[in-house]
Parts: structure tokens; sequence; C-alpha cells
């Protein structure tokens, strides 16, 4: 499964309650509240061997940030989540060293928290993200108050409510007779490809997005496209859509510019080239890395995971 999916398995969002202030209050009071605190930086809190999410009970909220808002996460089997966002520098790094706790990035924490808690994280980021841009009225521009938990933004003037906006970007891993299409951006680290992304425009279908933008990025013509997984990507606030296709022929021409290079690579290849350092999969937490590993599987057998570790 791909990092940061699945909380459904362990998480019920419980969207119809987000408008109950006072089931949500005698939560945030209960002994099953959580809070996962996100600081300046969006980072979470980690404890001090940066394996485990610091989260706070109802009495440390109440002692270390009384009256600061928080938002409805879900709840699952033993306890009720909720985030809490303290934007300022100096008052999320006096947290800090009350917790004695030290700050993780999402990615950081994609490989390093247990599946459930990078989940939580994502979903936690992803929403306090949208809460601090969300300031005002994209129609009249007043001023947003935040409703439904954190879930909603309502405009002061005219009423209008905003809704948390999601980016929808596709990934594809294209295969021609047995090799797969890899580029490369020129500030990427030396050796590194990965499968060609973009995100999806209006009035596109994802199909039509993935052929269009294998076709601006590498000039290859796209035959078969199907559906392979998804992974939330709240950096700031994507969704990335995974897909295997197939091409009509092998010519290659770099079109947008937004590629250094693209180039078909057989398994032999990828193998070769983990084994002389002149190859460097797509980092391990990308919805990328599955891609390739799912195809290196598929077409020859091969385990990348394994195929990394033995070559590193
Ligand atoms: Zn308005």
């Amino acid at each position: 499964m791909n990092t940061f999916s699945g909380l459904s398995l362990v998480l019920d969002r419980a969207a119809e309650r987000r408008d109950e202030p006072e089931w949500i209050a005698a939560q945030a009071r209960g002994d099953m509240a959580r809070f996962l605190v996100l600081d300046a930086g969006q980072q979470a809190f980690v404890d001090a061997e940066g394996d485990a999410l610091r989260w706070l009970d109802a009495g440390e909220r109440e002692a270390l940030l009384p009256g600061t808002p928080a938002s409805l996460l879900g709840v699952g089997e033993s306890h009720t989540y909720f985030l809490i966002d303290v934007p300022e520098p100096a008052r999320s790094e006096a947290l800090a060293t009350l917790l004695d706790a030290r700050a993780l990035g999402l990615r950081e924490a994609g490989l390093r928290l247990p599946a459930h808690e990078a989940g939580l994280f994502a979903y936690a980021k992803g929403l306090a993200h949208w809460q601090r841009e969300m300031r005002h009225c994209h129609a009249c521009g007043g001023l947003l108050n935040l409703v439904s938990s954190g879930h909603r933004a309502k405009c002061v003037a005219c009423g209008k409510l905003h809704f948390p906006r999601t980016d929808a970007a596709i990934i594809v891993i294209v295969e021609h007779d047995g090799a797969c299409l890899l580029g490369r951006q020129a500030s990427w680290p030396a050796g590194r490809y990965s499968t060609l992304a973009g995100f999806v425009e209006p009035g596109e279908s994802l199909e039509d997005a993935v052929r269009r933008e294998v076709a601006e990025e590498a000039g290859v013509r796209v035959d078969r496209v199907s559906y392979h997984s998804s992974q939330p990507w709240p950096l700031p606030a994507s969704l990335m859509i995974g897909f295997t296709a197939t091409a009509h022929d092998r010519r290659i021409q770099l079109r947008d510019g937004e590629l250094e290079d693209a180039r078909w690579f057989t398994p032999a290849q990828i193998e070769q080239g983990l084994a002389d350092g002149s190859f460097a999969a797509p980092p391990k937490l990308s919805v990328s890395y599955q891609l390739l590993a799912h195809w290196l599987h598929e077409r020859d057998g091969l385990e990348l995971d394994a195929l990394i570790a033995r070559h590193r």
C-alpha cells in the first residue's frame, strides 16, 4: 500500500458529526482525546527517537494550549483524534521545549512512523495547510471563518462556503516492448530517474491527462492507460493518481523542457545501473517508486527493495 494511504481502515472521519460542537467538545475533554500538534513549519512533534507521534491528551492540551482551536480528524478504535495547528514560530518552539519533543517533517515521517500515524499526519497537514491559506473569500474578498470543526470556511460577508481543496496529479509508468519510460529533471540528484507526472487540467479526464503529460514531457504517444493506485500528497495539497500505460512506439522528443532527459530502461539496465551507481530509483515513499517496483516485478520478477539493498 502507498505511504500515507489506507487511513480509512483505522479511522472513521465522522464527517456527519463535524457540526455537533457539543459532542466534539465532550470528545475533546475526554480520556480518549488525542491531539496532533503541527508546528510553524507544519512538522509534527514526535518522541525523542523520532519514530512515534507525540500526542497530547486532554490534560496536556488544557495546560499547554488552552483556548487554541482543535479540528476533529476522526474516531479510531481507542482514541478520538484532533489537529491543533500552532503557526507562530516562537509559540511552537516553546511548546517543543516544554514537551521535550522534536519536530519531524512529513517526508521523513512517511519513512519512520507507523503507517496509521504517517497517514494521520498527512491528513492533518493537508487540512492545516488549507486552513492557513484560506483567509479571504474567492467570490467577494470577505474574511473567512472556519466552521464544521475546521473542515469548511464560511465568508462573513456573502456567506459562501469554501471546501478544502485537493489538486489531482497523474503519475504514470509507460511501457513499450519490455522497457519502461523514465525521465529526470536537471535539479535531481545524479542518476535519479522517475516516472512522468503532472497536474490534471480543467476539462480533462485522468486518462486524457496521462496522454497529454507523456506527450508534452517526452513526445511519446500513449495507447492503453490503466489505473494502478493513489496516494495523498499534501505537499502542499496534491493527490497523486498512479497509472500504467503502453506507448505506441519508442520515439522520444523532449517538448516542454521540464525534463533534462527521458529514456527507455529494460529491467536489466535498471539492475546494472543500480549495481554500478549510474541509476538511482525515485524516493521510496513515492508512488513513482511503487510503480517502478510493480513494473519490475510484473516484467521480470525483480524486487526493487532487494536490488537497492544489495547495492547500497
Ligand atoms: Zn464572500
